[in-house]
């Protein structure tokens, strides 16, 4: 399991939990997406109503199921969660629907996982709060329409790409979560230790946010995990070199690369002179899926430009033979 993904796992659900931030003003970075918010929730106060339903797209960790509870939480309301592939059928997509109370917010994150059936249910329920249901079978059956307590309903996705248009111009928000700046990692780092009643020095708290590839989810493990090494060490206070340690254990390096991103990255540079490659043919010479080195590996290195896509394929870029210490020699 890699200690740098940024996908969560089950056991850490329960870390992630006590780690939220209630209030959006102690929601770190994100300052475009979180002061439009704050207009928005003041204005649907100030009138009465329902939060217009909001979009929020990124990658993963990054803190959408966070906003989408903090948002509930702001405008009064409980929040009730699901995916888009745990909605199978018509009756269950009926049955959250109608347990929610005015002002409730229904969160469903993988929004683009859902069926084409069940989406057609959710539009007059977003744009008219009802919802038309079969009652019966055959010649008997007819159907009913059921209203709905005004709501609002927040969708999370890493792939806004994959959203159908008609959905997708069903949100009156659209909020784009971007990478995080080390400052504001660090920042989090700070908050979570004090949750977890840690102590760190700030070079510690920076040492570990540069590591962290911009994302919450992987701040917040390499802190437990370095806590954990200066616990069984017996130190209370985490200085840098101690984190640093840590992190050389866990194999994260001063990047926050991990040896799968050292593998795609010299498996373009050795064995297709540093690109342009295309991905079928990366995936098959390291061993890895095309689709997961697009979706998990990939992003971050584009995002801190160790590789570049181009019409003809993935490059190496200059950045990343320096990183590696190997020279920079095209066609060599
Ligand atoms: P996503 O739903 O985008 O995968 P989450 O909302 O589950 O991400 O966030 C992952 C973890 O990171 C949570 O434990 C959360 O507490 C923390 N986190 C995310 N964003 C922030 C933030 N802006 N401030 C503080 N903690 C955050």
């Amino acid at each position: 399991e890699r200690v740098v993904s940024a996908e969560s796992t089950v056991t850490e659900e329960i870390t992630e939990q006590q780690l939220r931030p209630a209030l959006l003003k102690e929601y770190i970075g994100q300052d475009e997406v979180k002061d439009n918010l704050s207009i928005f929730m003041k204005a649907a106060k100030l009138r009465q109503e329902a939060l217009d339903h909001v979009l929020l797209y990124g990658p993963p960790g990054l803190g959408k199921t966070t906003l989408a509870a903090i948002i509930a939480h702001e405008m009064g309301g409980q929040i009730k969660t699901t995916a888009g592939p745990a909605i199978e059928r018509a009756g269950d997509l009926a049955a959250i629907l109608t347990s929610l109370e005015p002002g409730d917010v229904l969160f469903i994150d993988e929004i683009h996982r859902l069926n084409r059936v069940i989406e057609e249910i959710l539009y007059p329920a977003m744009e008219d709060f009802c919802i038309d249901i079969v009652i019966g079978k055959g010649p008997t059956a007819r159907s009913v329409r059921l209203d709905l307590p005004p709501f609002t309903l927040v969708g999370a996705t890493t792939k806004a790409g994959m959203i159908s248009a008609p959905l997708r111009d069903r949100f009156g928000v659209l909020a784009r979560l971007d990478y995080y700046k080390p400052d504001d990692l660090a920042k989090i780092i700070h908050r979570s230790a004090y949750v977890f009643d840690v102590e760190l020095t700030k070079e510690a708290e920076v040492e570990i946010a540069r590591r962290s590839r911009g994302t919450p989810r992987i701040a917040n493990r390499l802190l437990k995990r370095v806590r954990d090494f200066a616990q069984v060490d017996g130190h209370d206070r985490i200085s840098l070199d101690m984190a640093k340690h840590a992190l050389e254990r866990l194999q994260v390096d001063p990047l926050g690369l991990d040896h799968i991103d050292e593998k795609l990255i010299k498996g373009i540079i050795h064995r297709f002179n540093g690109g342009p490659v295309g991905i079928e043919t990366i995936a098959a010479s390291i061993g890895e899926e095309a689709d997961t080195i697009e979706e998990v590996y990939e992003p971050y290195l584009l995002q801190i430009g160790f590789i570049q896509r181009t019409p003809r394929g993935r490059v190496a870029t200059p950045s990343s033979y320096t990183h590696f210490e190997l020279e920079y020699r095209k066609d060599g």
